[in-house]
């Protein structure tokens, strides 16, 4: 395979050598998506191009707006727009929550022909929403490059104080002004960089679903996003100091994980384990009342926190497995279902469980599986051991100032030691977690981290 991004005259993103046999449907990316330097003038002819028409909702907070905001208003408005502006004013950051939701939807008129959004994450994801619902395409102008939500499809939202994810809408155009991103602050991107780090375990993880499952793993995906992740690695001191060359890569990495969803229609590649525990934080501590740390942040903290137990198992013999007491040891479905009640909360569990009914395994299942990983080891090992070291990816996060720890982003004790054990049971999505848990190793593996249900 031979995967080659390259640009257009006006930067826009071509993807060449895009064939590939794996047995999934691949559909074109059929997105404009720009990454340059002076891009934010040149808005109003991209939207042209794409004949979104003439009438916008745009949104912004008093950050992002003072950043680029303005600039994309000005240049929309002498182009001949009509432009609503919709800034945010908040005394923090602004949460994609009901009430920035609800500002967004109230700016729309019937004459509203699209929307855009200038901002990071919570601003694409209030504007996703809105798209969605009144069916209006959407321009993402981003202002830095710190997760890799611009081309989700999916807005994690905050509703009534409670952590949501709703199907939603990817942008018609992605706009990434490199001379803006350059001037996001280096906390945002670590955050980038922690969100991007965490496609090697979701790429791991991936593979074991092919060992286990017979999942389809897509090489084209995979290398797309691996070839991404690596040139990251290797350019971390560009990076730091932002130059354009680092910016871009980063950016590249962040877009290009994205771009795999557009390709496969799922996100296998984006995201697994290191994405739940992350997740589950922030859904955690936001109903603690606390305001949680940047996604890509928590991520990346996450990668380096399992990394050790998929060094570990590179080493694993499973010969030994002692099957009638995995099997004495099984949780019953009463009791599974009690545990995810107890972990994601009576609603939550419930939901979940409504929404990976093929979660619970019969022991016939469970025994295949075991069978499976025995049989495949050398399979499962080589996919591990082709995993960097871990100091390499440490170094990255160091370099940049990042968090390293969950001591670093303030994960209470007992958040952390749960996470590790429930992190898994958030989708049916196959990991490595689950290979541990299913063939009986779970106690030993997840010591560190003891977590009991009460009762
Ligand atoms: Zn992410
Ligand atoms: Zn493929």
């Amino acid at each position: 395979m031979n995967i080659q991004v390259s640009y257009d005259e006006n930067s826009r993103m071509v993807l060449s050598g895009l064939s590939c046999g794996c047995g999934s449907e691949h559909r074109q990316m059929d997105k404009d998506i720009y990454v340059g330097k002076g891009l934010l003038p040149r808005v109003p002819e991209m939207i042209r191009r794409r004949g979104l028409g003439l009438h916008c909702v745009l949104v912004a907070d008093d950050t992002t707006y003072a950043l680029a905001g303005r600039t994309v208003h000005e240049a929309l408005a002498a182009d001949g727009f009509t432009v609503v502006p919709c800034v945010i004013h908040r005394e923090e950051d602004v949460l994609p929550d009901d009430s920035a939701c609800g500002e967004v939807l109230l700016s729309i008129t019937r004459d509203t022909e699209f929307l855009i959004s200038v901002g990071s994450g919570s601003l694409t994801d209030t504007t996703r929403i809105n798209a969605e619902r009144t069916g209006l395409p959407f321009v993402a102008v981003g202002t830095a490059p710190s997760m890799d939500g611009y081309t989700s499809a999916v807005a994690p939202l905050l509703h009534r104080g409670v952590k949501i994810q709703r199907p939603a809408v990817c942008p018609e155009i992605i706009v990434c002004d490199l001379d803006i991103f350059a001037t996001a602050p280096m906390p945002m991107i670590a955050s980038g960089v922690g969100d991007v780090l965490g496609k090697y375990i979701a790429i791991a993880d991936w593979r074991l679903g092919e060992i286990i499952n017979g999942e389809v793993y897509c090489p084209l995906c995979g290398e797309l996003v691996m070839n991404a992740v690596n040139a990251l690695v290797e350019n971390v001191d560009e990076i730091a100091v932002k130059s354009e060359k680092g910016i871009r890569i980063l950016t590249e990495a962040l877009l290009l994980a994205g771009v795999t969803i557009m390709l496969i229609g799922h996100t296998r590649a984006v995201a697994s384990i290191e994405h739940n525990i992350a997740q589950y934080w922030e859904m955690i501590l936001v109903q603690r009342g606390v305001r949680p740390p940047m996604h890509g942040a928590s991520v990346g903290v996450a990668t380096l926190l399992v990394w050790p137990l998929f060094e570990r198992f590179a080493h694993e013999d499973l010969s030994g497995l002692d099957i009638e007491a995995i099997k004495a040891r099984r949780l019953s479905r009463e009791r599974r279902a009690e545990w995810m009640r107890h972990a994601f909360g009576a609603e939550g569990g419930e939901q979940i469980m409504r929404d990976n009914p093929e979660d619970f395994l019969s022991w016939e299942e469970q025994l295949r599986r075991i069978r499976a990983a025995q049989s495949r080891i050398d399979d499962i090992r080589a996919v591990l051991r082709s995993l960097p070291p871990r100091e390499t990816i440490r170094r990255v996060l160091q370099t940049l100032n990042g968090d390293l720890t969950p001591q670093d982003e303030q994960i209470p004790e007992d958040l952390l030691n749960l996470s590790m054990w429930c992190g898994k049971d958030y989708r049916t999505r196959y990991t490595l977690f689950k290979t541990i848990d299913e063939c009986g190793l779970a106690d030993d593996y997840l010591s560190a981290w003891p977590y009991r249900m009460p009762g």
